[in-house]
């Protein structure tokens, strides 16, 4: 079977994400198509969608700009999964708390960015995940912090009591990046997992 895999490509880990949705997949007996995301009209040929990290505010705007934001919005609409991770999640998020990001609002989360910077910019951490048996390597580079969720948000993971690892219906939301590892079991729960909760 063929899979087709949007991912938006203004900037970012791409090629990495690519690698991860392409082992994620094959381990399900599909064959993947990944489309780099720039312009509008790919995203509704689209069966899952992956918003990378980057700068939360060049990613909102080009979105904006090229007519993408809207086609998002729909596929999430239409219940497709959707796996957004540190700047995606902060585009994705109902509250970015910073007017130059214009959100999706996709995702009924608070997110502060940079919050972890002020203490640590980058670092690396073990993290436990509803639904993986092994910790996951977690990588938070310039990450968001998640300081609300919404009442159909579930919290797969915490770091120091913040939730960095969300989930509400198709769109799962990371701080962290998990695509620099090597470990695809984030993709693969985002993807193929998908067992939207019922509130
Ligand atoms: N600090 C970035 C922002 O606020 C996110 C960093 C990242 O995606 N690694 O947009």
């Amino acid at each position: 079977m063929s899979l087709t895999a949007g991912v938006v490509a203004v900037q970012g880990d791409v090629s990495e994400h690519a690698a991860a949705i392409e082992r994620a997949a094959r381990a399900h007996g599909e064959e993947p198509d990944v489309r780099e995301i720039r312009t509008a009209g790919i995203v509704p040929e689209c069966d899952v969608l992956l918003m990378p990290g980057g700068e939360s505010t060049a990613i909102s705007r080009l979105l904006d700009r090229e007519g993408i934001a809207p086609e998002i919005v729909a596929h999430v609409e239409a219940g497709k999964p959707m796996l957004a991770t540190c700047a995606g999640l902060i585009v994705a998020s109902t509250d970015p708390q910073d007017d130059r990001v214009d959100e999706l609002g996709v995702l009924d989360v608070t997110v502060e960015r940079n919050a972890f910077g002020r203490q640590k910019d980058s670092f690396e951490a073990p993290l436990d995940v509803t639904g993986l048996d092994e910790p996951f390597p977690a990588v938070f580079i310039r990450a968001p912090v998640v300081s609300d969720v919404g009442p159909d948000v579930e919290v797969l993971a915490t770091w120091e009591e913040y939730p960095v690892a969300v989930r509400q219906g198709p769109v799962v939301g990371t701080s962290f990046h998990p695509e620099l590892t090597g470990d695809s079991r984030i993709h693969d729960l985002a993807f193929f997992e998908a067992t939207p909760q019922t509130a």
